[in-house]
């Protein structure tokens, strides 16, 4: 080759490169980003997606979702694979179905240790991660944190949308620059009880779920606004995703998890990457939200997750590639909670099948609403999708990966309104055995659902009525055993609420909370050989049920054994180091034995982590009296009635630290009443009435 063809070849390559870098330049933002692109994956908790403006709904307020569907891809039939908030998030991050997983239902499942997801992926290909979820049935002990550098679920049991954001934004800011970043950002709003900010109530006062919605999308704009401003939304893939949908009344169900209908399983999902993915184009055939991580990590040019079963869309998206053939959707929810049969449902471009004790097979292209089955017209098709169905399947129940769930997740899940979180006790029985078919048993779970919220607000012989006539109907569901216990137990009627927890632990034989809910009914009913019995039965069932070695201590500390006493308090505070209530029950039985320097670290811990708790304030007075300090156990002890003026108990020890200090009209005056009180315990009484003059 002559240097003059040479040099002018060069100067070919140059000026088709300035041509390739005006071509990119003219394209304005819509260039290919760098190699590794960021990628901001949101999950819409409870949204249905024919509640958003971009899925036709005309009454909606979601600018900027619908924005990024019209410059991004929109999937017209998005489908989760459970209407249910952890299974439907775990499915999504790794890409695989639950009955792979066998994360089957909140609170008492959880991820298995070995399973990559789309987190582990990125991480392993330096990708800077952190999740900001909004609600405790996606704490990290449900084992999601897995490849996050950062995962806050520091929620209590739920947190607003606009305060997630500030959280994520905030790393987002100080994370370092030079590396891609993968945030997950989980929000909680549209679930169930809807109660939108201020500014959205009167917009939406005759739809608060939309207005839920509505300030979602406005929290995504500030989160997407922020990222523009920064200079990195560019670079960043966008997608949004519900987890599952919300019924609002249709086929009579009120929320989700029960039914596997459209109203829940359809969802919203979108994908913006201009540069990546075109703009303007929506994709009508039925896709999986398994699918979703795939894709993902596809446009990140990185490989799928290792035995993935969702499929990347982006060869969909280019139009050659097929979407998914079959889509699967189930729910155990009424098999966990209620005994009653699951639900599994396949569907084509056309036609849904459900496989129920009663078969539903519907025409989604006539019939969207599913208001006609037409399993008896249509058998062959019916019994082709069976056939499907079981295919996908292997025809069996498949994983389980259950967690044991104590006393303290309990609690948290039912403020939730997950309440009777029951477990998979139910694995060794078959999914063939007969069992009650969920759409003709809905009515007896709105009841319950009645009973539970009655009991909630303290109208507990509304809900033992109406739980106790369920029961009586559906003598086998755990679900009603567990509110009929509580709002007995509520009542005072600890006989009876220990005969119902007695039927609910034999009907899930893995609730260690069940044995020691007994316990405490014993204990109140003065029993304490039974309780302790029964307090066993919950620790063989799970030996980290601080609840259970809490009250174990306790029982052990008054019979006088309390050595012994202190190893189960002690193991308590370090399964639960955050609950203050532990470390004074510990302070209590460490004082009795004498040891007051590792009772006042204890009280001093416990006030650190709750400054108000007025058990914790007592304890600590009763050190100081017990060392002399007599005005520190005024101060304390006053703290401690200020909240809870009817412990009698502290009020005697109040009248002593009072005495001792000097203060004897005060004194008196605290005797008297402790002797006058008509409810005050006998014992405290005869004390008091010694000291009056
Ligand atoms: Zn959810």
């Amino acid at each position: 080759m002559s240097r003059t063809l040479k040099r002018s070849l060069v100067a070919l390559v140059v000026l088709l490169g300035v041509v390739v870098a005006a071509a990119v330049l003219w394209r304005g933002p819509f260039r290919a980003a760098a190699a590794r692109p960021n990628i901001l994956l949101i999950t819409l908790d409870t949204t249905r997606a024919d509640h958003i403006g971009a899925y036709g709904y005309a009454r909606a307020r979601t600018p900027r979702i619908d924005r990024l569907a019209r410059e991004g891809v929109m999937f017209e039939r998005a489908i989760t694979a459970a209407p249910i908030t952890l299974p439907s998030h775990v499915s999504l991050l790794t890409g695989l179905y639950p009955f792979t997983h066998g994360v089957r239902n909140n609170g008492n499942f959880s991820l298995p240790a070995a399973l990559p997801t789309l987190a582990t992926a990125l991480h392993d290909n330096g990708y800077q991660t952190a999740a900001f979820v909004s609600a405790f049935v996606l704490d990290r002990r449900y084992g999601l944190d897995r490849g996050f550098d950062r995962y806050d679920d520091d929620v209590g049991l739920e947190r607003r949308g606009d305060r997630t954001v500030e959280a994520a934004a905030r790393w987002l800011d100080g994370r370092t620059a030079g590396r891609p970043f993968f945030v997950w950002l989980h929000l909680y709003d549209p679930h169930d009880p809807y109660d939108p900010p201020e500014r959205f109530r009167a917009a939406f006062a005759d739809r608060p779920y939309d207005g839920e919605i509505a300030f979602v999308d406005e929290v995504i704009a500030t989160l997407l606004d922020r990222l523009e401003r920064s200079g990195t939304l560019w670079s960043t893939i966008v997608t949004v995703v519900g987890d599952h949908g919300e019924s609002l009344g249709d086929h009579f169900e009120i929320t989700h998890a029960m039914f596997v209908y459209e109203s829940t399983l359809r969802v919203p999902m979108i994908l913006w990457s201009p540069g990546r993915v075109p703009s303007g184009q929506r994709i009508a055939r039925p896709v999986r939200t398994i699918d979703l991580a795939p894709t993902l990590l596809d446009l990140a040019g990185r490989p799928s997750i290792a035995g993935a079963e969702g499929r990347s869309l982006v060869p969909t998206i280019r139009g050659n590639g097929a979407p998914p053939q079959s889509v699967y959707g189930e729910t155990y929810f009424p098999l966990l909670y209620m005994n009653w049969a699951p639900l599994r449902t396949i569907q084509d471009e056309r036609w849904k099948y459900i496989d129920a004790p009663t078969p539903e097979l519907y025409d989604l292209s006539r019939d969207p609403g599913e208001r006609t089955n037409v399993a008896n017209r249509e058998p062959a098709r019916a019994a082709a999708l069976g056939q499907a169905l079981r295919a996908l399947t292997g025809g069996r129940r498949g994983a389980m990966s259950e967690r044991q769930i104590d006393g303290d997740t309990a609690a948290k899940l039912a403020a939730l309104g997950y309440v009777g979180a029951s477990s998979a006790g139910v694995a060794a029985t078959d999914d063939d055995e007969p069992r009650a078919d969920p759409k003709a048993m809905i009515g007896v779970f709105n009841r319950l659902r009645d009973a539970n919220a009655a009991g909630q607000a303290g109208r507990f012989e509304e809900a033992i009525a109406i739980a106790g006539d369920a029961r009586s109907r559906d003598p086998k569901n755990a679900f009603a055993a567990v509110v009929l216990a509580n709002a007995q137990f509520a009542v005072g009627r600890y006989r009876d609420a220990a005969a119902t927890y007695r039927a609910y632990a034999e009907l899930v034989p893995t609730s260690a909370d069940a044995h020691h809910r007994i316990a405490i009914c014993y204990a109140r009913l003065g029993d304490p050989d039974r309780a302790l019995e029964e307090e066993d039965a919950a620790l063989a069932i799970d030996a980290r049920d601080a609840d259970a070695h809490n009250l174990r201590g306790g029982l052990l500390a008054a019979k006088g054994h309390t050595d012994e006493a202190l190893r189960d308090l002690r193991i308590a505070v370090d399964i639960s180091p955050s609950r203050a209530p532990l470390r004074v029950g510990l302070a209590r039985v460490l004082m009795t034995a004498g040891r007051l320097d590792e009772a006042d670290r204890e009280t001093r811990e416990a006030l650190k982590l709750d400054p108000g708790n007025p058990d914790a304030h007592a304890a600590f007075g009763a050190i100081l009296l017990a060392r002399g300090d007599a005005e520190g156990a005024v101060r304390e002890f006053d703290r401690s009635l200020a909240v809870r003026p009817d412990a009698d108990d502290v009020r005697l020890d109040f009248a002593r630290a009072l005495d001792k200090a000097g203060a004897t009209a005060r004194a008196q005056a605290e005797y008297r009443r402790l002797a006058a009180g008509r409810d005050t315990p006998p014992d405290i009484r005869t004390a008091a009435r010694a000291r009056l003059r």
